[in-house]
């Protein structure tokens, strides 16, 4: 009997030891294969969901507020992600760029529970193009029948816009959104751990976060490492504002100037508030740019907006694909709760940039 309880107890302490020994090599197994990301940090919460918990508290460090970081961190920030956006300027932007929100656009808004941010913005709604040439002129309207008569284009200041969605996105208890410029982005061996910034004090911090967005512009400095940047800079927009003026086709976009003589090509409705304006204002430029994109895949990292591709101006369509982009994105990562798992999420956010590209193309409308 002795001998049966020894033999019991040896047989209990060996199969101990050897649970012990194959634990302890799947848990260093793993933390190999997804070096940087902090596995230990994950807990599973009462309800089944594993929830992320890095040392860091944050989830998802988004860099730009802009029209695409600003919505994304109101999008992850109510789907409970724990979102630091650092923005070099968070006083309400004045750039003469994103004034016409395509009805498509507007759509997503609707999609992402953002269309209030329209509101009480003096934005306009847009029906369709007005065309002008040679004396002539003409309506473009968008095909909107089979749609909800709310559903049209916008046009508003852009700066106004970005506030609104700003404000929405800073009210949620788990977006922070800090005045900061980031320098650079923290990688180790490949993974990107979250980024360097500076605040308006001249004071250098670090941000940790198993995901990185870089929604830093078209200027992006960032982009470098996240994608092949082929950037043309074909021509200039130019921009000035009218006032007290009739719109010869109220509710349209337009006109569409396309020679270097502009003033003869004015309709008249415009041409005294034209030649008042420019004797008045600034004229204001603004380059075009256009850039595939590109991108190279990175763990930890993705690149969003303008730094991640940008199209021609005059269709109208940067703002509408990145709002549809942001779709694509909030429903590909709904499933995963722990972004720390690093080879999930890069499996995902390959998706994001195969998936993404469809939408490119379907940015107009
Ligand atoms: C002349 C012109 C006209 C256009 N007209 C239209 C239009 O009518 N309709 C339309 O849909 N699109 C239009 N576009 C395109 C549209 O403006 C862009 O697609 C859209 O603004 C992109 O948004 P974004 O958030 O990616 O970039 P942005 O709006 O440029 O935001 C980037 C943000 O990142 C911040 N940032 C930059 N670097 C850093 C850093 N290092 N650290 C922290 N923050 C940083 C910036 O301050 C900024 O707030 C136009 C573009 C141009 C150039």
């Amino acid at each position: 009997m002795d001998q049966f309880v020894v033999g019991t107890f040896f047989v209990s302490l060996l199969s101990f030891v050897l649970l012990h020994i194959l634990r302890r090599d799947r848990v260093n197994n793993k933390r190999s294969m997804h070096k940087g990301y902090p596995l230990n940090g994950a807990k599973r919460s009462t309800d089944g969901e594993c929830k992320s918990d890095t040392s860091s508290g944050t989830d998802v460090i988004i860099v730009g507020a802009g029209v695409a970081g600003s919505v994304l961190a109101h999008t992850l920030g109510k789907d409970g992600r724990r979102v630091h956006v650092l923005e070099r300027d968070l006083t309400e932007p004045d750039r003469i760029v994103g004034e016409l929100l395509q009805p498509g656009g507007y759509l997503k808004l609707i999609e992402l529970g953002l269309e209030d941010c329209v509101e009480q913005i003096d934005a306009q709604r847009v029906q369709g193009y007005a065309l002008f040439k040679d004396g002539k002129n003409t309506t473009l309207p968008y095909p909107l029948e089979k749609f909800h008569a709310d559903v049209a284009g916008r046009s508003f200041h852009n700066g106004r816009f970005i506030q609104k969605i700003r404000e929405k996105a800073a009210a949620l208890p788990n977006v922070r959104m800090e005045q900061g410029t980031v320098t650079s982005l923290l990688v180790d061996n490949g993974t990107v751990k979250g980024v360097r910034y500076k605040t308006k004090d001249g004071q250098e911090h670090k941000a940790y976060a198993p995901l990185t967005i870089v929604c830093d512009g078209c200027f992006s400095n960032l982009r470098r490492s996240l994608c092949h940047p082929k950037v043309e800079v074909p021509s200039c927009f130019v921009g000035l504002i009218l006032e007290n003026c009739q719109l010869p086709f109220a509710n349209h976009d337009g006109p569409l100037l396309e020679e270097l003589q502009v003033a003869p090509q004015i309709p008249p409705e415009l041409y005294d508030a034209f030649i008042s304006a420019i004797n008045r204002v600034n004229i204001r430029t603004m380059p075009y740019r256009s850039m595939p994109a590109d991108p190279l895949p990175t763990l930890g990292a993705l690149l969003l907006g303008d730094a991640f591709n940008m199209r021609h101006p005059l269709t109208g369509g940067g703002m509408t694909v990145a709002l549809s982009d942001i779709v694509v994105l909030r429903d590909l990562l709904k499933p995963l709760r722990d972004l720390n798992n690093a080879a999930s999420l890069c499996k995902y956010l390959e998706s994001f940039y195969t998936q993404g590209k469809c939408f490119l193309l379907a940015g107009f409308l």
